[in-house]
């Protein structure tokens, strides 16, 4: 090729034209440097049919600038691109950049400098140098890295490298990874489990597109039966990707693949550090052969790595809201990834006790293959579930517990069994007020209450991460000492623990005491040993785990979900609740769920208690074909925002202003959006319900692209969305 078109990374531009100079070699899907006007951008040589542009003529052409010495993008992967830009409304280059998410990382060379305390001490002691060291104790990463973690600047530890106190280490980012091995250690599975695995390997000896569902309770071994593809993938020398839906549930995974495979996999999510992104991005880019990197372990956006050569996808508890990303690109990772195996030609498995409607409508229709795993594994039984019904069982003032959990727990505590108490709401208080005034603490720069966090004596906001030290002084009266805590977060649930069973050692478990993949690890292993008899915490505690003690799991409020408007509410609150049962009682002895609620005979909580999966799904199968909701119909959003509230509302009358008039399309609003400010930028939204044969992207494309928007205002899709 001696002239190609380049997606060039920078989103005012469109696809620009090049010419190719003697002796360079690219090839589409190769990254590139290119100059525009005085500066260099990165850019990926793309199909020229696929990027209509006005062509330049030939003699305007600028040259390539370089050549990026890593394996071009392969076309599978640039289809997924142009898919998911397509689908969700997306620019191409920031679904682009998703791939290349190392940016600046990836045109280095292969070693790079990381520094760490050499134990030196510098020659003067400023309290800066010695924060810096402090924080930095263990630590090893860039200069860049370390004054984050630090909160210091980058010259405060240039200036203590320069004396030693900081030295360097060079980390060569190429060095492969150990093998897995398929054979390491082979587990005997059940009948049913050798049915499902023989079914998925099959599949992918075949090297076929074939999506699972598979639909398996809670403790029927799930893992095991795609750990026997992953090993049949790994015995074909292709590679494997398992997406996880919270990196917090890795360190179970990772301790189980490794007694498996003998070696643990890659692991990839946003806050790896940037060698070992650069490392595993080349790895993973490389292929198995050459750099070891076999089976990757990640967060959503390991959906588009390079892969050299995929030969499965897995999706573990697929119907997990945290694959929905909010921000940004707003794509659904358990769409994206059989989309992924649709264009690689390979199987992928949707794996979950709880499907999304969509899902098992997917199934139903004959597009996904629905595999069922019935019963637990090793003779265990599904638990007993039962509801408290608040409104007639009240707890003692000032107490969230009804007697009747109060007294399980106790049972449990006596025999020397585990109890798990579950409640979805960080922290102390979802909301403080003034004893004296009623002023409400509320975020500066969100529509959001400020949660008492009483471990780290904060409060802080939820949605921008925003902290603030209690006042001493009711900032609306002046009275002092005023705050009152309104309501349960589990650290107040703790308390409560505590409280009635005095001698019972709880554990807290939430996002805030589990923030580290070290931590988590020895949660688990105090859990196993039966240090712990009370296990209290938010959603994190609900999957994933297996502590065959663990004999009584409580449902604190199983309505907190139900409020408000959400379409997905029932849905929701089904998947949490029934995971959360579904870690009790997974060894010898039976276990008992109690599901604290003031609606009884609410269908969703009806359902639970009954055990009737069936008719949850057919009540709530009803009610979206009622709503028009997905899979029967489909929505769309349309969020418009600005630091400037007129700026916002004037943006979205205009967008209102100029709706297409479409036989199968509703478009309700604008109006403020639920979240009416967020990070500082006022919010307002139009939702569009649309019949599932209306063409929504492209109406919606037609519809914003002929509108201008001044700088200020941003204005994102969100197709399917989950949280309206
Ligand atoms: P799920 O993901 O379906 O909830 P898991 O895969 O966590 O279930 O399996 C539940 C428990 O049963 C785990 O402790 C797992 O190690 C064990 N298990 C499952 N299958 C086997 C098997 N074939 N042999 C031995 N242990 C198994
Ligand atoms: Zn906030």
């Amino acid at each position: 090729m001696n002239r190609v078109r380049c997606l060039v990374f920078n989103a005012a531009i469109g696809p620009l034209d090049y010419r190719v100079p003697d002796g360079v070699v690219v090839e589409y899907g190769s990254v590139v440097t290119v100059p525009l006007g005085p500066r260099q951008l990165t850019g990926i040589v793309w199909e020229e049919e696929r990027l209509p542009t006005d062509p330049v003529p030939a003699e305007k052409l600028r040259p390539i600038a370089a050549v990026l010495p890593i394996p071009p993008l392969r076309a599978q992967l640039r289809r997924l691109i142009e898919w998911t830009a397509d689908y969700y409304c997306a620019p191409l280059t920031a679904v682009a950049r998703m791939t290349l998410a190392s940016g600046g990382a990836l045109k280095g060379p292969a070693t790079m400098t990381e520094y760490r305390l050499s134990g030196g001490m510098p020659e003067r002691m400023t309290p800066q140098r010695e924060r810096a060291m402090e924080r930095l104790e263990g630590e090893q990463a860039t200069i860049r890295e370390l004054a984050d973690m630090a909160g210091v600047s980058d010259g405060v530890l240039r200036g203590l490298v320069a004396q030693g106190v900081l030295e360097p280490v060079e980390v060569d980012c190429d060095r492969p990874y150990p093998p897995a091995d398929a054979d390491f250690a082979q587990p005997e599975l059940s009948d049913d489990q050798r049915k499902v695995a023989d079914q998925f390997t099959a599949a992918v000896e075949a090297r076929r597109f074939a999506p699972f569902l598979l639909d398996g309770v809670t403790g029927s071994g799930k893992t095991e039966t795609y750990f026997e593809p992953l090993a049949a993938a790994l015995r074909a020398g292709r590679q494997v990707l398992v997406l996880l839906p919270e990196i917090a549930l890795t360190t179970a995974f990772l301790r189980r693949f490794e007694d498996r495979f003998g070696a643990a996999p890659l692991v990839w999510h946003s806050s790896l550090k940037s060698t070992e992104r650069r490392r595993a991005w080349r790895a993973i880019a490389e292929g198995p052969e050459k750099s070891g990197a076999q089976v990757v372990v990640g967060a959503r956006s390991a959906l588009f790595l390079p892969y050299a050569n995929l030969g499965l996808i897995v999706v573990d508890e697929a119907h997990e809201v945290s694959f929905k990303q909010d921000d940004g690109v707003r794509y659904n990772a358990r769409d994206v990834a059989v989309m992924r195996a649709r264009f690689e030609s390979i199987p992928v498995i949707l794996a979950s006790a709880t499907p999304a409607l969509e899902s098992l409508q997917m199934a139903e229709s004959g597009v996904y293959e629905r595999v069922e795993l019935p019963s637990r594994f090793g003779g265990a039984t599904l638990p007993d579930i039962a509801t408290i019904d608040l409104t007639e069982h009240k707890p003692d003032r000032g107490r969230w517990l009804a007697p009747k959990l109060a007294e399980e727990l106790q049972v449990r505590l006596d025999r020397g069994e585990q109890s798990l108490l579950f409640l979805n709401r960080r922290g102390y208080a979802p909301l403080t007020l003034c004893r004296n005034c009623g002023h409400r603490f509320q975020c500066a720069n969100c529509s959001a209450w400020l949660v008492e966090h009483r471990l780290s004596s904060r409060l802080a906001c939820h949605h921008c991460g925003h902290e603030e030290p209690p006042p001493a002084l009711c900032p609306e009266c002046g009275e002092p000492d005023c705050m009152v805590a309104c309501g349960p977060g589990v650290e107040r649930i703790a308390d409560e623990v505590r409280d009635i069973l005095p001698k019972a050692r709880v554990a807290l478990v939430t996002s805030d005491t589990l923030n580290s993949p070290d931590k988590a690890a020895a949660f688990i292993a105090e859990a196993e040993a039966g240090a712990i008899d009370v296990i209290v915490g938010t959603q994190l505690v609900t999957k994933g785990f297996h502590f065959p003690e663990l004999t009584l799991v409580g449902v604190v409020d199983a309505d907190l979900g139900l409020e408000g408007g959400d379409l997905r509410a029932a849905e929701r609150t089904y998947q949490q609740v029934a995971q959360v049962a579904g870690r009790a009682g997974r060894g010898a002895k039976p276990g008992e769920v109690y599901i604290q609620t003031r609606h009884p005979t609410a269908p969703v909580i009806a359902a639970l208690a009954n055990g009737d999966r069936d008719a949850f799904y057919e009540a709530e199968t009803e009610a979206r074909r009622d709503a028009g909701a997905p899979p029967f119909g489909r929505w769309a959003a349309i969020i418009v925002s600005s630091e400037d509230e007129a700026e916002a509302k004037q943006a979205a009358n205009r967008i209102g202003g100029t709706r297409p008039d479409h036989p199968d399309i509703a478009i309700l609003g604008p109006a403020p959006a639920p979240m009416a400010m967020l990070r500082g930028r006022y919010r307002y939204r139009l939702l569009i319900n649309a019949r599932r044969s209306a063409e929504l992207q492209n109406v919606i494309r037609d519809w914003l692209g002929a509108l201008t928007f001044p700088n200020g205002v941003r204005v994102g899709v969100d197709i399917d969305p989950y949280s309206f």
